[in-house]
């Protein structure tokens, strides 16, 4: 039978209950129930609304800590323990944390007798579900409690919350190149650096969660960071140069930057997963923003996006819905020097069922982003090649210009299903021209020039488009097995009145000309570009003042009817 006889006794046996707390994850406790005093492991300090581990007065301090809904319960329990009716204690109820958050425990124990009555109660407190609320790389918690504990404050009523989620960039990169243990050293320390800057600047006010993957949550109700619109950006500062010091004390072993997005919201009308959601959307603008970036949640930004989502799944229902809506239209394009068609260049046009006509300069990013390009890109070469089939029966040489797009040349294996779309059709190669946008990548990416050298040999022209608005260099352009450029609009425009973009382009024709390139101008509006244009000798020309792109049928009803010359007021005009 334990005894303890003395102070010295007991301050014995509380340090050992100390010592064995330290090796469990559980929470040891000891009440002499005579003097009203309390012992548990000091952890329990950090978890729950409790200021000390040992103190007096403990029935009060205890009826304190328990849930209010059950605390009767409870305290019903330790009356019986008193009154020696029971012996044994284990009950499960709530017990609240430092944030008055319910947190479910199991608390076991033993009464020990001292002479003829209970004394003591000594025992063990489980914390349930401990094991999946705590990240345990971090210690922090995880995502569940910060759900819950919005969920919880959202019921105290009309309030300011903030959120601000921290992203560490690039953190797949660190675990392959790094391996996982540096990974972990890096989570382990980042959630100390934001620990760190929130206790400096709000103290217990702000709490700190670990979210998926690389993704901390800092969420707090503290008015020094949710009445002013540089709070967070402040403490996302605070974070950084914690983070900066880390790596020159380490000497760079292993370099990482963070991210993060923070929204503020009213607690009561915000669910927990739309606030999370804000803070998720808001990191994602910063890491976009090229990353090591901080950004604040916008709801018109964000508004603009989930409309983008929404034309995204629209475009794979038509796609997916026969193409529906989906067209093709048709500018022409214009040898100068015999005043004839070349042929054409087919554009995407997209008429919704939802949101009516809209812009490739919208839809292809989309297409592109989502990979739906894929799949479209079959279909626009199908159609423009049959087109191409059809046309061919008035001008033999007509060539169709098809636009690939870079995803297309990195993700499919875009040469064959080209092959087979225009053999189906049964046109010839040459008669048909891919028009590739100019991009640093095209020149860097291995893969990519291989696929061109593939066009190249299956005797399709290939042409680049836009010159002049991204990497512009006509030795490489000649290198990748490119036959035309295609001088960009912004160039063209106003070139009758713009002399630097006049020798500019100049300069440009001749030089490609003498490496055997072709070269059309595109966007000519006026006659006077025309005329401005034409002294530079381009092989062919495309824009406005021959025509818009125009569909199957207007196209057929004004170039297909005669073999005529395409606009003889232009040779009027010269
Ligand atoms: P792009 O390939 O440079 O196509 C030429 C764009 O310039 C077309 O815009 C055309 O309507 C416009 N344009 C032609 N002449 C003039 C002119 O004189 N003045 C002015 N202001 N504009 C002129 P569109 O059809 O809106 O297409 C925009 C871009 O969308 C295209 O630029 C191309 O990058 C992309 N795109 C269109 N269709 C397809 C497609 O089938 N596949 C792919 N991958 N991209 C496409
Ligand atoms: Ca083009
Ligand atoms: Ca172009």
């Amino acid at each position: 039978m334990l005894q303890i006889n003395n102070s010295s006794e007991l301050q014995y046996f509380l340090d050992v209950l100390d010592l064995i707390g330290q090796s469990t994850d559980d929470y040891l406790y000891f009440y002499d129930l005579d003097r009203d005093y309390y012992a548990i492991s000091e952890r329990a300090t950090r978890a729950f609304a409790l200021k000390d581990s040992r103190f007096y007065n403990a029935s009060s301090v205890l009826g304190n800590l328990f849930y209010p809904d059950d605390a009767e319960y409870v305290l019903k329990d330790i009356e019986q323990i008193h009154k020696g009716i029971r012996k044994e204690h284990n009950i499960e109820y709530r017990w609240l944390d430092k944030y008055g958050n319910p947190v479910w425990i199991c608390c076991r124990g033993s009464v020990i007798q001292k002479e003829d009555h209970p004394a003591y109660l000594v025992g063990v407190i489980t914390e349930l579900g401990k094991q999946n609320r705590i990240d345990k790389i971090t210690g922090l918690y995880n995502s569940g409690v910060l759900r819950d504990r919005i969920t919880f404050m959202s019921e105290v009523g009309e309030s300011l919350a903030g959120l601000m989620i921290i992203g560490i960039d690039n953190f797949k990169g660190i675990n392959d190149w790094h391996g996982s243990s540096a990974g972990d050293e890096i989570l382990y320390k980042t959630a100390r650096f934001i620990e760190c800057a929130i206790n400096d600047a709000v103290g217990n006010a702000g709490q700190v969660f670990r979210l998926d993957g690389d993704m901390f949550a800092i969420f707090t109700m503290a008015p020094e960071i949710t009445g002013n619109s540089d709070g967070f950006k402040k403490i996302y500062k605070d974070i950084r140069s914690r983070v900066d010091a880390y790596m020159e004390e380490s000497s760079y072993r292993c370099f990482y930057t963070i991210s993060a997005g923070s929204a503020i919201f009213n607690i009561a009308s915000t669910t927990a997963d739309n606030a999370i959601m804000r803070g998720k959307f808001a990191l994602h603008c910063a890491k976009l923003a090229g990353k090591n970036n901080y950004v604040a949640y916008n709801e018109e930004v964000h508004n603009e996006y989930i409309k983008k989502l929404d034309i995204q799944e629209e475009l794979r229902r038509s796609i997916n819905n026969g193409f529906e809506g989906f067209e093709i239209y048709y500018q022409p394009i214009v040898n100068p020097a015999t005043n004839t068609l070349y042929g054409a260049e087919a554009l995407l046009r997209w008429n919704s069922s939802k949101y009516g006509f809209i812009s490739p300069a919208l839809t292809i990013p989309i297409l592109e982003s989502s990979g739906l390009i894929i799949p479209l890109g079959k279909w626009i070469t199908l159609t423009a090649a049959r087109q191409c089939a059809k046309w061919r029966e008035t001008y033999p040489d007509f060539r169709m210009n098809i636009n690939l797009s870079f995803v297309q040349l990195l993700k499919s294996d875009v040469l064959r299903d080209m092959v087979d779309k225009i053999d189906e059709v049964g046109v010839p190669h040459d008669n048909i021209v891919f028009e590739v946008t100019e991009s640093g990548q095209l020149e860097s990416n291995k893969y990519t020039r291989s696929v061109l050298g593939g066009f190249s040999d299956s005797n399709f022209k290939l042409a680049i488009d836009d010159f002049g608005t991204g990497y512009s260099n006509l030795r490489y352009v000649k290198d990748m097995m490119f036959g035309l450029i295609k001088i960009d609009r912004l160039f063209i425009q106003n070139i009758d009145e713009n002399e630097y973009n006049y020798m500019l382009v100049k300069h440009v024709t001749d030089l490609a000309h003498s490496l055997n390139l072709k070269v059309c101008m595109e966007g000519v509006e006026t006659s006077k570009e025309l005329k401005t244009v034409m002294s530079l000798k381009p092989d062919c020309i495309q824009g406005y003042y021959y025509d818009k792109p125009l569909c199957r049928n207007d196209f057929e009803c004004r170039y297909m009817h005669y073999n005529s010359l395409v606009k003889t007021v232009i040779t009027d005009d010269l």
